[in-house]
């Protein structure tokens, strides 16, 4: 499974290299899934789109909309394997079986159905490429798995199809100590283990959604962050890396996109921090660090972190 990112699919010019990638993979006798975002600045321009007509637009038909841009490069894509010669399909997430539950915008991945790409990879010898970010729920609407989900998509491919190996293409080489856009000095790793990178992905560091980490980590897939610019070999994210006892930090990640709040002076009671976070929960809005003061005549103070989104 190959998963190509915004930058790497941006024109016709990168399409073409990523087709020839994923061509090159072929003839040297994989069964190769190809699975994309969107072009470039697509995704935030639908956002954009959206806004202007209406700010409050539900999240069904958010998805609706930006679920429209993988499609796009998908069927490109698609076009430009075509091109060269070779046997290939492209799929949107339902039509490749991916199963959502209903959380438009943040949709978790139930069930991949891999029936239908499994017949084109064996029946028709077929490349298949599936967009990324997208999937379909109980009702049959489009949902998506939130910003950078393609990742996400890519990772349960490979785990469902029991693929030997899934590459992250991206427009870095690899994974950094920090993130090489802004920090100087940021070395690149040959390999980090799942823990660190789940915890640096759940810190801000984008190059890898955190999903992907996680379910990564969890079916043990073959997983490796690489340049589609640049033929040379990324990071491998694995289980135990070689410097088990040496390194103490592996990574600094920044994430700006956080708020903070504070309940100040709440009832000091059991069962009202269960009564606030449940409440959160129920609205599907995951609380990141708590922190709880000491009680004082009866009351206490409750801080935690959101998305600012959220
Ligand atoms: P894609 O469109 O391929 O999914 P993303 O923009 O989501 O790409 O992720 C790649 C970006 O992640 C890089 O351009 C880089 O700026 C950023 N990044 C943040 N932290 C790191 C890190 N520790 N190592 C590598 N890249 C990082
Ligand atoms: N296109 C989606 C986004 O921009 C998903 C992805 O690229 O991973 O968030
Ligand atoms: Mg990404």
């Amino acid at each position: 499974v190959q998963k190509f990112g915004g930058t790497a699919v941006a024109n016709a010019e990168r399409l073409r290299n990523v087709a020839e990638i994923i061509a090159e993979t072929y003839r040297q006798g994989n069964q190769v899934v190809a699975v994309l975002s969107a072009q470039g600045d697509t995704t935030d321009d639908l956002i954009e789109k959206a806004q202007e007509i209406n700010p409050k637009a539900s999240r069904r038909e958010m998805d609706m909309l930006l679920s429209t841009g993988e499609q796009i490069s998908c069927s490109l894509c698609a076009m430009a394997v075509e091109a060269l010669g070779l046997p290939v399909v492209s799929l949107t997430g339902w039509q490749a079986g991916v199963q959502t539950n209903s959380s438009y915008s943040s949709a978790r991945i139930k069930k991949i159905d891999v029936e239908r790409i499994q017949s084109e990879i064996d029946r028709n010898h077929s490349i298949v490429i599936v967009t990324g970010f997208q999937g379909i729920n109980k009702y049959g609407d489009i949902t998506t798995l939130g910003r950078g989900g393609s990742d996400t998509s890519a990772v349960a491919l490979a785990a469902a199809l029991k693929a030997d190996l899934c590459q992250i293409y991206t427009d870095v080489d690899g994974i950094y100590t920090a993130d090489p856009r802004h920090v100087k000095g940021a070395r690149k790793l040959e390999e980090i283990t799942f823990d660190e990178m789940l915890e640096l992905a759940s810190l801000g560091a984008q190059v890898l959604h955190n999903r992907s980490v996680e379910l990564a980590k969890k079916y043990q897939v073959n997983l490796e962050v690489l340049s589609s610019f640049e033929r040379k070999p990324g990071t491998k994210v694995k289980e135990v890396a070689k410097n088990m006892e040496k390194t103490q930090i592996s990574g600094v990640a920044t994430d700006k996109n956080v708020a903070r709040l504070a309940l100040v002076g709440v009832e000091d009671r059991p069962g009202i921090a269960y009564k606030v976070f449940s409440l959160l929960g129920q609205k599907n809005i995951n609380v990141d660090i708590i922190v709880q003061s000491i009680g004082r005549q009866g009351t206490q103070d409750i801080s935690f972190t959101v998305r600012r989104s959220d």
